[in-house]
């Protein structure tokens, strides 16, 4: 699995983003214009670590390659002696966790929350601000918005100053309200995408999926009011037991009464966390089970509603459907089985999340030849 923390010595009392630069083969003049006061340009590498220097360090990076994070941007704890890779430069998988707390309990949640909170907005903000040309930052939680003022506002800073950059934005969607307009329109809407769970047209099913009684009925008031912000909006469908049966009327639900979502994506489980607690009575075998998925896609791409599956292995997924799932597991979790060896899909397949069990899974999958 690709390493999203590093082990790092640091010569400081406080946290700290910095950028790694290698800058082989380019002249000394060249790369002092390249700097900012954020980055350190690597200056040797023996057995106790690779030396960066600048005005950001001096640190050194222990047990990774440093060709493997050249233009990572770090953010460096070095009282513990980590750094967390915030943007790994060659990924297009990098997201911001800004905190673990949130309001729902979703049965199969990857991430359990947590109580404990610390503010890492400022360090984000200047790490987006160091990120590559044209990169697409997720923002995850917990839930973000229980954090508003200090999202938006950060949303606001760093488009304002790189224009180049888009966000994606996980977020129950329980915390949104007319009085957001003013901050909302300070945003270009058109480089934000709010990611947001809807588990079934029936609110006692989604509301049990998400252990919040209400959460259905404000999720709908809540998408009428993005939809008048003028937000983009992906609705996302993790496909479980308790909700498989009801995933065509959600489908008939969206296609009649959200039309303006962007899109809607029916997203496979994650073996981790609540999920991998709750694994035995929530996995649903979509490799058994595709007729009522393939419906459900099928009568929302009708009404001109872009539909996809997420996190689905290719040849789980009958052939008509292949082109509607891209690979969306991250780079860091994802993974290929021995069943994958030859397969003829595999540069195009997104696998399988690292955790998912070899047992109690999929039961038809293989080689597509
Ligand atoms: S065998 Fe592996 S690579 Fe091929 S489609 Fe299935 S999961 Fe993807």
């Amino acid at each position: 699995m690709i390493p999203l923390r590093i082990k790092v010595e640091a010569n400081a009392d406080q946290m700290f983003v910095v950028r790694l630069r290698s800058f082989e083969g380019v002249t000394r003049e060249h790369k002092a214009g390249q700097l900012t006061p954020f980055d350190v340009v690597l200056d040797r590498v023996g057995p106790e670590g690779a030396h960066y220097v600048g005005e950001g360090g001096p640190i050194r990076i222990l047990g990774i390659d440093p060709a493997n994070v050249d233009g990572d941007v770090l953010l460096v704890n070095p009282r513990r002696g980590t750094a967390d890779r915030l943007i790994r430069s060659s990924s297009r998988h990098n997201t911001f966790l800004v905190t673990e707390r949130c309001d729902q309990i979703c049965l199969m949640c990857s991430q359990p929350p947590k109580r404990h909170h610390v503010d890492l907005f400022p360090y984000f903000e200047t790490a987006a601000l160091l990120a590559p040309e044209g990169a697409t930052i997720g923002i995850s939680g917990g839930e973000p918005t229980l954090f508003k003022a200090q999202l938006f506002d950060f949303l606001e800073r760093v488009l304002s100053v790189r224009p180049d950059l888009s966000f994606h934005v996980l977020t129950n969607g329980q915390h949104f309200g007319e009085g957001d307009r003013e901050a909302m329109s300070c945003i270009d809407r058109g480089r934000v995408v709010w990611g947001i769970p809807l588990y079934s047209r029936d609110p006692v099913v989604h509301d049990e999926i998400v252990a919040k009684a209400g959460a259905h009925e404000q999720l709908l008031e809540n998408l009428a009011i993005m939809c008048r912000l003028g937000a983009q909006v992906e609705l996302r469908t993790v496909l479980m037991r308790p909700n498989a049966d009801g995933l065509l009327k959600l489908a008939s639900f969206i296609a009649a009464t959200l039309p303006f979502v962007r899109t809607w994506a029916i997203m496979q489980m994650e073996n981790i966390g609540f999920g991998r607690m709750n694994w035995k009575t929530l996995f649903y075998d979509s490799s058994e089970g595709f007729d009522i998925v393939g419906r459900s896609i099928d009568r929302v791409r009708s009404r001109g509603i872009d539909a996809w599956l997420y996190n689905f292995p290719l040849c789980t997924v009958p052939e008509p459907y292949r082109s509607l799932a891209p690979a969306t597991i991250s780079d860091w979790k994802r993974a290929y089985r021995d069943e994958c060896n030859g397969c003829s899909v595999k540069d195009r397949c997104g696998g399988f999340f690292e955790w998912h069990p070899a047992n109690r899974g999929y039961s038809k999958l293989g080689a597509i030849q």
